[in-house]
């Protein structure tokens, strides 16, 4: 291409009137230069490409036809015309092209945005060279224009589908973690360096105090050389900055797509994204983003304290209750709302983030349709717990778990009928943790299923010890089973593994399970159960009354024996106090006389009951009265030590009742 050539001399013949060239020198030489002028003239005029001719006036000394077409114009009258009326005068490459113009240098590409005569932009691909005199002055330059509009859209189409969710049109996960990440920017100090999510921080060098106030703005001289200046100089980069974000969650969504199909979980979907981003969406301080699912997020980039944010998240939750109308139904959906609100430089993306998550965690299992506020002491708690959840089963690797024994002594003589097996961690750094702190865990997790195994191994050879040294006491052991032991795992293997491994008669095992795990996920009973009780192993409802199951429908099921829950016996606590009728002695009256009837039902229906939390003689002596059969409690004995099992076997009785 003829362009492209910098050759001066080759190509002074193109011009047509401001040149003087081809004054002297052999006709041989004119010929040539008159053939390659207007072989150039032909290429010029045909070329696809747009080409112009600039003059150092900035004036166009010629142009194309391909050029005129690309802005709407007849090449003719282009000529003289000033390129600011065709080009957006921009200070970088215009100050690059008076360097070309100077001759300090020879070719410049820029993509420029050219106006064409209708108004819009036309975008191209512009190669300017400079073309010189016979001396090497510079005389004008040539620019060659290729339009590149087309792609250019396609390009913005493309960045577009990568930062917005198809579904909703909403900013999606992508674009918002650009938007929280430009927030931190390579200007956080600390963080910059630790949080893993900024990705501009990674690649960037170690950060450098006075970057982000920029130059001028700090005097060179107050410039810090210890640590101990750095929290002044994040007061002067204007870094009592706050950022909040409200993570968004709609409650029962899957519900919704099950019961009413996918096509109207979307479209509910898009309505709710369409009411979340004309309430709250606004230029560049607050972006609504599509996270996933139906979990939304409002990012409030320039919060002014927890209490927008807050506020923020009611009236959200207000407005997503107002009915969807969507797919002719009327659909009404609640949210739950985490909110985090912080100052930027306390803070990380990731912390950020992974704190709205627990935030919005909360929100859920406190009840739903309500927004909760971050709270580090809670949040240092979740922090236990994660830690708790994953040591599970490395601990029971290293055999930090023990299991303590309680009694359950039969009310009518005072003799021990057995005892309950109660899981205790002796954990190296927080000492004995109760199960409550850890067996919810362990269920979450699933490690309760190698941790039941071993309970239940454990219990049973204990069991058999006992049987051995008191052949005739028969005191059996009863172990609770997690609702997912039950469900997801072989437990009637599991049983039948630990019986024939410890020798343990299938009588002295009893299982404690819970009403709510006795109906499995599908609201039967779990077929588990049967195949348990026909091994001649007891089942006993245990926590009975927490629950909302129905006593006669218990009884049609392989079940045994009812456990009372503590908070039956609660009432029976003080002596009936001289007869005075306070509204105590009434309270308990009436406890005494449910209780009483719910042993009379149960009997009525062969089933044994045991009351727990027996704390003192005259709650022991009431629940004699009612016919109860065992009880189990610290007035009787606190869950201790096999051994202690073993002594009061010795002695006969644990107390007389
Ligand atoms: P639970 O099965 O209802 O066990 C009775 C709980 O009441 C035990 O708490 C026991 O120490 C406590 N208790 C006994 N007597 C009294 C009393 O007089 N007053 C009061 N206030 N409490 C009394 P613990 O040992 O902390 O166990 C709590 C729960 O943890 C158990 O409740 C049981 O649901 C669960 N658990 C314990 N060990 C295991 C296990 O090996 N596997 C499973 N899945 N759960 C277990
Ligand atoms: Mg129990
Ligand atoms: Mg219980």
């Amino acid at each position: 291409m003829p362009g492209r050539n910098e050759g001066t001399d080759r190509f002074c013949p193109v011009c047509s009137g401001p040149l003087g060239l081809g004054d002297s020198g052999p006709d041989s030489l004119v010929d040539a230069l008159q053939a390659s002028e207007s072989r150039f003239r032909a290429a010029f005029a045909d070329a696809g490409i747009g080409m112009a001719l600039i003059g150092s006036d900035d004036r166009i000394i010629e142009a194309n036809p391909a050029f005129a077409a690309m802005i709407g114009r007849e090449a003719p009258n282009l000529v003289r015309t000033h390129i600011h009326e065709i080009i957006d005068p921009e200070d970088t490459p215009r100050r690059l092209y008076l360097e070309l113009l100077r001759g300090e240098r020879d070719r410049l590409r820029v993509e420029k945005k050219l106006k064409h005569r209708e108004g819009h932009a036309v975008w191209s691909n512009v190669t300017i060279s400079l073309i010189r005199d016979g001396a090497g002055h510079p005389m004008y330059t040539l620019a060659m224009v290729e339009d590149v509009t087309e792609q250019r859209l396609l390009g913005d189409q493309l960045a577009y589908q990568a930062m917005h969710d198809p579904l909703t049109r909403l900013p999606n996960r992508t674009l918002f973690f650009e938007r929280l990440n430009a927030l931190f920017g390579p200007g956080q100090l600390a963080e910059a360096t630790e949080a893993p999510d900024a990705a501009d921080a990674a690649d960037a060098p170690v950060p450098d105090p006075v970057d982000p106030v920029g130059p001028g703005e700090l005097d060179s001289s107050a410039r810090p050389d210890g640590p101990d200046r750095l929290p002044q100089l994040t007061e002067l980069a204007g870094q009592g900055k706050r950022v909040g974000l409200c993570y968004v969650d709609l409650d029962g969504f899957a519900a919704i797509n099950e019961t009413l199909g996918h096509h109207v979980g979307d479209e509910l979907l898009v309505a709710v994204a369409a009411r979340l981003e004309h309430g709250f969406a606004r230029g560049d301080g607050r972006l609504v983003a599509r996270l996933g699912g139906d979990e939304f997020a409002v990012l409030v980039c320039d919060s002014d304290g927890s209490e927008q944010l807050t506020s923020l998240a009611a009236e959200l939750i207000k407005m997503l209750e107002e009915p969807f109308d969507v797919a002719g139904q009327q659909l009404v959906v609640t949210a739950s709302v985490g909110v985090v609100e912080r100052r930027i430089v306390e803070t990380t993306p990731t912390d950020l983030l992974k704190d709205a998550d627990a935030t919005l965690y909360w929100s859920k299992a406190d009840g739903r349709a309500r927004w909760t506020l971050y709270d580090p002491d809670r949040g240092a708690h979740q922090l236990t717990r994660q830690r708790l959840a994953t040591a599970l089963r490395p601990a029971l690797e290293r055999g930090e778990f023990t299991v303590e024994y309680q009694p359950l002594v039969g009310l009518a003589d005072g003799t021990v009928h057995g005892a309950e097996a109660l899981v205790r961690w002796r954990h190296p750094r927080y000492g004995t943790l109760s199960p409550d702190r850890f067996i919810p865990l362990a269920e979450e997790s699933g490690a309760i299923v190698p941790l039941g195994k071993w309970v239940l191994e454990e219990s049973c050879r204990q069991a058999k010890r006992w049987l051995l040294e008191f052949p005739d006491a028969e005191t059996f052991v009863s172990v609770n089973l997690a609702a997912r032991q039950i469900w997801d795992s072989d437990v009637v293997a599991d049983v039948a593994q630990a019986l024939k491994l410890t020798g343990l008669p299938a009588r002295l095992l009893q299982l404690e399970i819970t009403e709510s795990a006795v109906l499995g996920p599908g609201g039967r009973p779990v077929q588990a159960l049967q195949a348990l009780a026909d091994m001649g192993i007891r089942i006993a409802i245990d926590d009975f009354g927490t629950g909302y199951s129905n006593l006669a429908y218990l009884s049609r099921l392989p079940v045994h024996v009812l456990k009372l829950d503590g908070s039956f016996i609660e009432g029976f606590r003080d002596p009936a106090p001289g007869g005075r009728p306070d509204s105590r002695f009434r309270r308990t009256d009436a406890d005494e006389q449910i209780v009483g009837a719910m042993v009379q039902l149960a009997h009525a229906l062969g089933l044994t009951v045991t009351a727990e939390g027996i704390e003192n003689a005259s709650q022991a002596e009431r629940l004699r009265l009612t016919g109860c059969d065992t009880a189990q409690g610290w007035y009787f004995a606190r869950p201790g030590e096999a051994e202690r099992i073993a002594a009061i076997l010795r002695e006969g009785r644990v107390r007389s009742a």
